[in-house]
């Protein structure tokens, strides 16, 4: 599933690809997509709205319209977006269409059928339940060392779930929360209230990190109107990610092989030897 940096790819792609078009039409394939409206109410909200902004929120897309209202987007597992011009065919698993009045259009398709869409008006869109919980933006001002060092304290789960949980900490899924994790030398195992002062502090900076260098790696790759996928990007350094996917591979930093668990029904990866955790406190497994 795509994680902040790659629907921050997509998002920016969008902006620079649709922004100042008009949709004449808009055509719900699959009504499962958005099923808060049926596909002729989806069609009556967005008829002739011009695009005015893309953006993103957490790991969602807003397609802000000129008519007050914003397209919400979940591209979920395999959700992908093309602009295309007339002569090209629809993709495969084409869910949704919408038509620009010069004749391109923006298509969603989605492998997996988990996507998700709803369009809102504006002035619901703070209350719209799909962004109201959401933690602060991982790189806003809300999103505080003390913020974190709460939100930890709160909480009685281990450290690698407590990650994947939208409402406390936004973007995270399981490949950048794994290497975070990593990065901070903290053992994913740990009870979030129980990590040291030292380690929030780690994994606060360590969060940011390796959002913010995934994102600017993003921020180099070719767009592909066609084909607007949010391509992982494979870690860090030339040899992939540093611990995600790595099982019993020799951990980059002491060469110890990587230990895969099983948390929350998700794997986890990590070093045993990076990240153990003395001095911090109970574990949950
Ligand atoms: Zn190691």
């Amino acid at each position: 599933m795509p994680e902040l940096p790659e629907v921050e790819y997509v998002s920016r792609s969008l902006n620079t690809l649709v922004v100042g078009r008009t949709i004449v039409s808009a055509e719900l394939y699959r009504p499962k997509l958005a099923p808060a409206t049926d596909p002729r109410q989806f069609a009556a909200l967005m008829a002739d709205a011009a695009i005015a902004s893309v953006g993103r929120r957490g790991k969602h897309i807003l397609i802000g319209l000129s008519n007050d209202r914003t397209l919400i987007v979940h591209l979920r597992m395999s959700g992908t977006f093309s602009v295309l011009d007339p002569d090209l065919e629809n993709p495969k698993f084409t869910h949704a269409v919408f038509h620009f009045s010069d004749g391109d259009r923006l298509v969603f398709s989605d492998q997996r059928h988990f996507g998700m869409m709803k369009v809102v008006d504006n002035a619901d869109l703070p209350a719209a339940k799909e962004l109201a919980k959401l933690a602060p933006e991982p790189f806003s001002n809300d999103f505080s060392e003390v913020y974190f060092r709460e939100a930890l304290s709160r909480s009685s789960r281990n450290l690698k779930e407590f990650l994947l949980d939208q409402t406390k900490v936004c973007g995270l899924g399981n490949i950048y929360a794994s290497e975070a994790l990593f990065a901070a030398r903290v053992d994913p195992r740990i009870v979030a209230g129980a990590l040291s002062k030292p380690g929030s502090a780690r994994l606060y900076r360590a969060i940011r990190e390796v959002l913010r260098e995934a994102i600017e790696h993003n921020a180099d790759l070719p767009v592909d109107p066609a084909n607007i996928d949010a391509n992982y990007f494979s870690g860090g350094n030339s040899s992939g990610w540093f611990v995600y996917d790595r099982e019993k591979m020799p951990c980059v930093r002491c060469k110890s092989p990587i230990v895969r668990l099983k948390q929350g029904g998700r794997s986890t990866f990590f070093c045993r030897v990076c990240q153990r955790n003395r001095r911090n406190g109970p574990m949950t497994v």
